[in-house]
């Protein structure tokens, strides 16, 4: 139903477009820079292929490694164990408040609601992230939290918020904004990142940012707890020569993103600054199952870089939201009924008019277009697909093979049964296509009698 009314709403549509612009031309400009992209893209696949053959080999080695200088890691199958063990490190040292910066994985574990449930103060810094946590919304795309508003909608909440005049530029809204973070992270107990990758060889969490506000995340507060979905491990340091760039360069075109931080545990002793804990949490919550899928694996070569989304004619149509998942768009059409479920989400691998574009732009050459038709296959395979539907097809099968059957009925029968199986699925917005008042076949056998 949302989809529904987001694909109507001309503005949602305009303010999407114009971003979606905005960002095809930078990209354009980031992508001219990269002297042999294809082979880019298929270094960056195959290093990805080799990582998750062998993540038994590559996580423990990250971990062996962080550990050696003093950090310590969590494995948590599932959200519960993870937000579990965030509760322990937060009421083992009594923090109050949290800062956190940009990560899809906490929003998958629903962090913010969570500590809000259990009196926390959880803050988001990112500036897109802090807006719709004002909003009280969820991040709209994975790289742009706050893509589907307008800088007007955004002066509107800050004057509604902070009394700000309702003509403030955005660089006036971004300092305004700083003023008031700035002090958060002085208070702050704790802070919470996500993990770009994780390096295996040096056992280091690689966290890229725009504004700085993850180098305060994970440097004023006492203890760094960065929370990572276990496919983001990658060999070794040297492979950020390649992930950086393309990361970039397909996530908003800049070369490198303004901030690369790599951090290797909690401050060693001499060092003067740092957190004096810091933890790294493995999340699995379904990685696994599709690690199990031989044929829809890859899906988990993922960089997070968001291209795939802003190449989306259905995202460009319906926006981040209505997906009702932390990862939206073709990509999270492919991972999610993995990972939450297909029987709940098969729909998403529906969603999609399997154009190929979210194939073309991928920096690390996911075959998304082909990942959506095997989840198709498999709920095809695993009886999830609408009992109706399936007759509906089964009927059209058999009379599509056999020209007699598809000549028994009668012109308004065939339009009736098509109303009856498919009008549903087909949509109110769309006209059922009408069955011809002559088959092919009848105008071939008068023409041929006529001659
Ligand atoms: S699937 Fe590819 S294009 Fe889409 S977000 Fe991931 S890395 Fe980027």
């Amino acid at each position: 139903m949302e989809a529904e009314e987001k694909a109507f709403d001309t503005r949602h549509r305009a303010i999407l477009n114009y971003n979606i612009d905005k960002y095809d031309v930078s990209v354009a400009r980031g992508l001219s820079r990269i002297a042999n992209l294809e082979n880019a893209k298929k270094k960056g696949h195959v290093i990805k292929w080799r990582t998750m053959e062998n993540l038994d080999k590559f996580l423990p080695e990250f971990e062996a490694n962080f550990q050696k200088r003093g950090g310590k890691v969590i494995w948590a199958n599932d959200v519960e164990e993870a937000q579990r063990e965030v509760l322990n490190i937060i009421k083992r040292s009594n923090a109050k408040s949290v800062v956190k910066s940009k990560s899809m994985v906490t929003e998958e574990l629903h962090l913010n609601e969570f500590f809000e449930a259990n009196g926390v103060e959880s803050l988001e810094t990112d500036l897109g992230e802090y807006i719709v946590q004002l909003l009280g919304q969820k991040p709209y795309h994975i790289v742009t939290p706050a893509m589907h508003l307008s800088k007007e909608d955004i002066a509107k909440l800050f004057h509604e918020k902070f009394g700000t005049p309702l003509d403030y530029t955005p660089q006036q809204m971004a300092q305004k904004a700083r003023e008031l973070l700035r002090d958060k992270y002085r208070e702050a107990d704790i802070g919470i990142t996500g993990a770009n990758f994780l390096l295996a060889d040096t056992g280091s969490v690689a966290v890229s940012e725009n504004e700085g506000n993850a180098r305060l995340c994970t440097t004023f507060p006492k203890i760094h707890i960065a929370i990572a979905g276990i496919e983001k491990v990658i060999p070794s340091i040297m492979d950020l020569d390649l992930y950086w760039p393309m990361l970039s360069t397909h996530g908003t075109g800049q070369n490198l993103t303004v901030y690369n931080n790599i951090l290797s545990g909690p401050r060693q002793a001499g060092e003067t600054d740092g957190p004096e804990e810091m933890y790294v949490i493995l999340l699995d919550n379904g990685r696994t199952n599709l690690l199990a899928q031989k044929e829809q694996r890859e899906g988990l070569y993922c960089i997070r870089c968001g291209a795939c989304l802003n190449a989306c004619p259905i995202y460009k149509n319906i926006g981040g939201h209505t997906y009702n998942t932390p990862y939206s768009g073709p990509i999270g059409s492919v991972i999610t009924p993995h990972l939450r479920g297909m029987k709940e989400f098969k729909h998403l691998s529906n969603s999609s008019s399997l154009c190929g574009k979210c194939t073309e732009v991928c920096p690390v050459k996911i075959e998304i277009h082909k990942m959506l038709l095997l989840n198709r296959r498999d709920t095809v395979k695993d009886k999830l697909v609408d009992k109706k539907e399936r007759w509906g097809w089964s009927i059209w099968k058999k009379a599509m093979l056999s020209r007699g059957k598809m000549d028994f009925l009668s012109r308004g029968w065939k339009n009736k049964l098509m109303n009856m199986f498919f009008k549903k699925t087909w949509g109110k917005y769309r006209d059922m296509p009408v069955v011809a008042d002559k088959s092919f076949s009848t105008m071939w056998k008068e023409k041929n009698k006529e001659s």
